[in-house]
């Protein structure tokens, strides 16, 4: 057992809270325009920056969606698998958050989850969606495997994202985004990031985020992460950057989520809002530091993370797709 990391350990434990907050405070204005945010929050300067609630989903002040709970449903999946993310646990784990009844849950994510219950294969096949519900629960991923090859981390993110996404473009996304946040808990800077991102524009140059139209960016991976990259490639502290994104809307619990999660990551806990963290569900916020901790520590000796797949069918495909996607 390797010894945990007190740095790491801060920083994955930023990095969930993050999330959650990025999650909580963005789902107030899923699905709204920048012009209805500005509208909705008048008294407010036109800004919407407190965690209240809300949204379309009619969520109580501190609670989250399902950005974060499918975090917590793969993390413990591979905390269970003792470190390792192994696409059965994983499914397994999705079928079980699904039958709880989340507070929502994205079409791509049903469907991958009802293939896995009525075939018993935990990937899907390749398909044309390219939603970002795979990228919005990578966490857990780059937290187990912080000491990881590039190649193993981009394997692993893939064996979860295929349970329910299987697509170029949000494959590469979810290996970027879990790459990012490697580099973040790390402690590399917002410029290790800017290269990741960057290493993805040059392969896709979808994900350009210069000079494009950020604001209302949908669920399609393509829009939310270029509105990512652009609110967390800016200048400004965790809070200033996680409001400007949340407040371009759209997808906008999700943009939160994933930005939350990256600047998290760079800032370490003493750089989160305590009064926001405060507002957050005690009871997710102590499931979040609990899990970020124990992955943070988690065994990670090599053994087959893609081990048990059943009829191994694209066993081959995810390690080629993964080597892929890593430079070198
Ligand atoms: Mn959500
Ligand atoms: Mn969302």
């Amino acid at each position: 057992m390797i010894g945990v990391d007190a740095d790491l350990e801060d920083r994955a434990i930023a990095a969930y809270l993050g999330l959650a907050l990025g999650d909580a405070l963005g789902a107030t204005v899923e699905f709204l325009t920048p012009r209805e945010i500005a509208h909705q929050f008048s008294r407010e300067g036109g800004v919407h920056r407190h965690i209240i609630g809300g949204g379309w989903l009619r969520l109580g002040a501190g609670e989250v969606t399902d950005d974060t709970t499918m975090a917590l449903a793969l993390g413990e999946a591979i905390l269970a698998e003792g470190g390792q993310v192994r696409p059965p646990a994983v499914a397994r784990a999705f079928d079980a958050w699904m039958r709880a009844k989340p507070v929502d849950i994205g079409n791509t994510v049903r469907r991958g989850i009802l293939h896995f219950r009525r075939t018993g294969r935990p990937w899907v096949r390749p398909s044309a969606d390219a939603g970002n519900g795979a990228a919005m629960r990578c966490l857990p991923v780059a937290l187990t495997g912080a000491r990881w090859s590039e190649r193993r981390l981009a394997r692993a993110a893939l064996a979860q994202a295929w349970v329910t996404h299987r697509h170029p473009l949000a494959d590469a996304a979810t290996v970027c985004l879990v790459l990012m946040a490697k580099d973040a808990l790390a402690g590399l800077g917002q410029e290790a990031l800017a290269t990741r991102a960057e290493a993805l524009v040059r392969r896709h140059p979808e994900f350009r985020w210069e000079g494009a139209r950020l604001d209302n960016p949908s669920g399609y991976i393509v829009d939310t992460v270029k509105a990512v990259f652009a609110g967390v490639l800016a200048p400004g502290d965790f809070t200033e950057r996680l409001v400007a994104i949340v407040n371009r809307g759209g997808d906008a619990d999700t943009t939160g989520a994933i930005a939350g999660m990256l600047l998290g990551a760079l800032a370490g806990t003493r750089g989160l809002p305590e009064p926001c963290l405060d507002r957050l569900r005690a009871e997710i916020r102590v499931r979040c530091v609990a899990q970020a901790r124990a992955l943070a520590a988690a065994d990670n000796a090599p053994r087959g993370e893609t081990a048990g797949v059943p009829g191994s069918v694209g066993r081959g495909l995810l390690a080629q797709e993964a080597g892929s996607l890593v430079p070198g």
